[in-house]
């Protein structure tokens, strides 16, 4: 079987999903930020309901830490985990003011000194936010497409990373982390991908659908 190449699966699935972006809504870099620390094992959407009126009255780093933290854990209780992730936002935020001026920091190195962000948040909130491509945002759709159709077939998300990294140019890393997780939401799910579907099933190593000659 022919091995897959990242700049075709780019431009099929760019036909496919024209419009791969992050669904999560925000309008300043910070409310980006907490978005995708929400978004941790909970969906978009949710995500979305909650940070309709958060954000309206969480606007600064600062207003996360007048309130008490038993206040914040309230306001974000449906996203689930919303002890851990109502201190890493606090802590992130206490950050961005004592560090970097109580703006959101620009770089990949001092995006992941803040609490409860991985190389994973800090990509989508750099090529978001800022326009800085440092990194492909690996989520359990990115690390499953990829290694299904083996274009990389690291352990763990940031080895496939790593690998996804030399085989993307710059410029497509957050593109290509959106395409594949668009696939993985609607035709590679993760129980029962829908290989029929899929423009990839006479050419993916993992395809259930067999030729029949
Ligand atoms: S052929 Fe099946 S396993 Fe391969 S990428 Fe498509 S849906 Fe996923």
């Amino acid at each position: 079987m022919k091995t897959l190449e990242v700049d075709h699966i780019i431009r099929v699935l760019s036909k496919l999903y024209p419009k791969a972006e992050t669904m999560l809504r925000w309008k300043t870099p910070l409310d980006l930020l907490v978005a995708t620390i929400l978004s941790a094992q909970c969906t978009d959407k949710r995500v979305n309901l909650v940070t309709k009126s958060l954000f309206r009255k969480y606007r600064k780093p600062q207003d996360y830490l007048k309130v008490p933290a038993s206040e914040l854990e309230h306001d974000i209780h449906s996203c689930g985990t919303f002890r851990m992730k109502a201190k890493a936002i606090r802590e992130s935020c206490r950050r961005i003011i004592d560090q970097f001026g109580g703006k959101v920091p620009e770089t990949m190195a001092e995006m992941i000194t803040l609490r409860g962000v991985g190389r994973k948040t800090a990509s989508v909130v750099l090529s978001s936010a800022f326009g800085v491509e440092e990194g492909i945002a690996v989520d359990t759709h990115v690390f499953r497409v990829s290694r299904r159709l083996r274009i990389a077939r690291g352990k763990t998300p940031e080895a496939v990373e790593r690998i996804l990294r030399k085989k993307t140019p710059k410029k497509e890393w957050s593109h290509l982390s959106h395409l594949l997780i668009s696939h993985g939401r609607n035709v590679c799910i993760a129980r029962t991908p829908h290989c029929q579907e899929c423009p990839f099933k006479l050419v993916c190593p993992s395809s259930s659908v067999t030729i029949n000659h």
